[in-house]
């Protein structure tokens, strides 16, 4: 009989260590995957934490380095103490208000190059002092992407930072193969044959490889590129080719064991996705989704309509005809509202396609 997981419950809030192995391996024995949701804001988390409650399924809050200056302040002149405050303040506020929404909410920081190693490792100093004091740290996870570099660079620095990560109870996510898109500037332009580069398409026996060498040391996750791209961009120049998950599966399967979908995948440039494609994915073991522009663009639709329906008072605090006070209206509750709501709209799509209506594992710890 396969194993249930449905009877194993993880408490409320932001999940580590053994918590966040157990919702890991839940969404690969369901089949379903939860939408990694990058945020800039307290506005978009709650967003995503309301939309997640309302959905009854766990979720992932994630933030880029330029989410994470955003979110430090895009005031403060030294860029690299902006995005590791920032990435602090914004999982501190993760792990504050996370379970009063009853789900629980794997924290995880996006893309980081070369460059942004340091960024990494300050974080990681965050999580080792919050593991001092409490027996947790602050995030459950990161992404290291080194996927432009040589192969053995790419697994030498994962093999590292997963050393560190473990012992905290923590996660790596690593890229085998290019996502391309615009914030990459890779294939930018997409004006190119996309599918004439073989970086777009990783090949299953890189996976093998890095499974082989990094799955022993701790949790890891894997973002293996398909033809995938971040953005949404004309029907058309995106030539997606899921069956390399399905491939990578296989060989793994063979050569490692651990059953069919041995390997934790994860889709990046899930916005603008055809449905039937991510189904596609989800069948060869893809648990973690990214959404981004689609979600910044439901932002700011909402808040586009609001201020059209509401345009005289954002020039006027009185009404020019009436003198009536229009600060009810310019109040930003109500038009970051708009935003906020018309992101729950389009993550209530996003539950639905990838299974993980329903499926919380949150329960209060008895
Ligand atoms: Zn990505």
């Amino acid at each position: 009989m396969p194993r249930s997981f449905s009877t194993t419950a993880v408490p409320p809030g932001v999940v580590t260590g053994r918590d966040y192995r157990t919702l890991l391996a839940a969404c690969q024995h369901g089949r379903y995957a939860l939408p990694a949701v990058n945020v800039t804001n307290t506005n978009t988390i709650n967003a995503v934490l309301e939309a997640a409650a309302r959905n009854h399924s766990d979720v992932i809050i994630q933030i880029s380095h330029g989410g994470a200056r955003f979110f430090g302040g895009n005031g403060l002149q030294d860029f690299h103490r902006a995005r590791v405050l920032g990435a602090v303040s914004m999982a501190r506020h993760v792990h504050l208000m996370a379970k009063e929404y009853g789900i629980a909410v794997i924290v995880h920081t996006d893309h980081a190059n070369r460059p942004l190693i340091p960024w990494l490792n300050a974080l990681v100093a965050f999580s080792e002092v919050n593991y001092a004091q409490t027996g947790r740290p602050l995030f459950s996870s990161h992404m290291l992407d080194l996927s432009a570099e040589p192969l053995e660079n790419n697994l030498d620095e994962a093999d590292a930072m997963l050393r560190r990560l473990t012992p905290l109870g923590m996660g790596l996510e690593i890229e085998l193969g290019i996502t391309g898109g615009e914030e990459d500037g890779i294939g930018a332009e997409l004006g190119e044959d996309h599918t004439a580069n073989p970086s777009f398409y990783t090949q299953p026996i890189e996976v093998l490889t890095a499974w082989k060498r990094l799955s022993p040391l701790g949790t890891v996750t894997i973002a293996a590129s398909f033809g995938n791209v971040h953005g949404v961009y004309k029907p058309g120049n995106v030539t997606l080719r899921p069956e390399i998950l399905k491939n990578s599966q296989e060989l793994v399967s063979s050569q490692c064991g651990g059953g069919p979908n041995p390997l934790p995948l994860v889709f990046h440039g899930g916005s603008g996705s055809d449905p039937a494609i991510i189904h596609e994915a989800l069948s060869y073991g893809v648990i973690k989704v990214n959404l981004d522009t689609d979600i910044q663009f439901a932002f700011a639709r909402g808040v586009g309509a609001y201020v059209q329906h509401h345009d005289t008072a954002f020039q006027h605090q009185l009404c020019p005809q009436t003198g009536r006070p229009l600060k009810k209206q310019y109040d930003p509750r109500t038009w970051l509202r708009a935003g906020e709501e018309h992101c729950i709209e389009r993550l209530n799509d996003a539950f639905t396609i990838l299974g993980s209506r329903g499926k919380s594992l949150a329960s209060p710890r008895p």
